[in-house]
């Protein structure tokens, strides 16, 4: 689109000036109904009126000074976000990639502090953390790693979901001080993980003195009908690392911690610039405010039983359909074939959504939407997605 854009993103030809609850317009006019949320940002939807509130009322006050003084906004929205995830203390960023970092490296340091020479993080297949070194080393895909090797050192991989690997690797290695998990996968096709997994991980982390560290970038802020999804099982983590829908667009990151956990940077470990900045913060504030006032916890787990509900009904008596899952508002629709054709084909009827892992539908609507948005929301999918299986049915089927 643009000679002065380095191409790392494969843009759609499309691009918008507004916005206003589920809803975007581009520039020629066209409205859509966004189902993806700027890929889980936009819970509390475009333009709340209480984010724009906050947005222009702190950048009037003072938007930065810096983390060599105190900062009343970071402070409360620690305070805020500590308590509806259940940790004691947070350190601020401004992305999910750094957050992952910061969790990174205070596992290490955790590690260093009780005499282990290498730390390593057990991390999972098919999972995503982000893009710099040592969160493109954490993922488990090879195709966000390729060219950047030498990869960082310190990671030990296991598949999703198996809990004999963890217990195998708990076996064979001494130098294992934390385990970080998606408590769904997110990029890697909306996996969730059997009933129970997630306990199971808190249970062997604790038998082995490790951190369990969720990253709940994607999942967090209410997402899957709950403010973490991991508090789905009642599981505590030691860390939890969260951004995407905690500035509702305004770039914030979180890396949260509690117990032993929350102790373990001093200062000088670790640091932002802009990490943890008043508008940032008092953008997240405000959002947990809504999130809170609103109950959009509640209403994310409504409206995703609802559309849940609605693409079983219409959707999975389609030939080529394989898997309708999710929790709350991530939701994942699973073809038998790669079907990333889809996302154009939807937004040429004004419908944003995603397909990841190559054949996965995904879905983040804003958690504000409503039943009438949601209807919709299933008539232009069935719609899209039946002309497409009817046009090219799966291979398997043709014969
Ligand atoms: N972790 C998870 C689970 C994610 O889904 C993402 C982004 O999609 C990240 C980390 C990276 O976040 P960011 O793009 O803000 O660095």
């Amino acid at each position: 689109m643009n000679d002065h854009l380095m191409s790392t993103y494969a843009r759609l030809p499309v691009s918008f000036e507004r916005g206003q609850g589920v809803w975007l317009w581009d520039t020629q006019g066209r409205r859509h109904l966004d189902a993806l949320s700027g890929i889980a940002v936009c819970g509390l939807g475009h333009a709340h009126p209480a984010v724009t509130r906050a947005v222009c009322e702190q950048t009037a006050r003072l938007i930065h000074t810096s983390n060599l003084y105190g900062i009343d906004a970071q402070e409360r929205a620690a305070e805020r976000l500590c308590r509806v995830a259940g940790m004691d203390a947070a350190f601020f960023c401004n992305s999910g990639a750094e957050a992952n970092e910061a969790a990174i490296k205070l596992a290490r340091l955790f590690g260093h502090q009780r005499g282990i020479q290498s730390p390593t993080v057990v991390v999972m297949e098919n999972s995503f953390h982000g893009r710099t070194l040592a969160t493109l080393t954490a993922t488990g895909n090879r195709k966000v790693q390729a060219g950047f090797e030498p990869l960082v050192h310190g990671f030990s991989r296991a598949p999703y979901n198996d809990l004999a690997a963890l217990e195998a690797i708990a076996h064979n290695s001494n130098e294992v001080v934390a385990v970080l998990v998606e408590p769904i996968q997110g990029e890697g096709g909306i996996r969730i993980p059997d009933p129970g997994h997630l306990s199971a991980i808190r249970r062997l982390c604790e038998a082995h003195g490790w951190l369990m560290i969720t990253d709940e970038i994607q999942t967090g802020m209410g997402r899957t009908g709950a403010w973490f999804a991991c508090q789905h099982e009642q599981v505590m983590p030691d860390v939890i690392t969260v951004a995407k829908a905690l500035g509702n667009g305004v770039p914030i990151g979180a890396c949260l911690a509690r117990g032993p956990a929350a102790q373990v940077f001093g200062p000088g470990s670790h640091g932002s610039t802009f990490g943890g900045n008043p508008l940032a913060c008092h953008t997240a504030e405000t959002v947990i405010g809504v999130i809170e006032a609103e109950g959009l916890c509640e209403q994310a787990a409504a409206m995703g039983s609802r559309l849940l509900d609605g693409l079983r009904d219409r959707l999975g008596g389609l030939s080529g359909v394989q898997d309708i899952r999710g929790l709350g508002l991530m939701i994942g629709i699973e073809l038998e074939r790669p079907c990333g054709e889809l996302v154009s084909r939807a937004l040429n009827e004004g419908l944003l959504i995603n397909v990841t892992a190559g054949n996965v539908i995904r879905l983040l609507p804003p958690l504000i939407i409503t039943e009438g948005e949601a209807d919709t929301l299933l008539e232009t999918l069935h719609r899209v997605l039946a002309t497409y299986l009817g046009e090219s049915p799966p291979a398997s089927r043709e014969t």
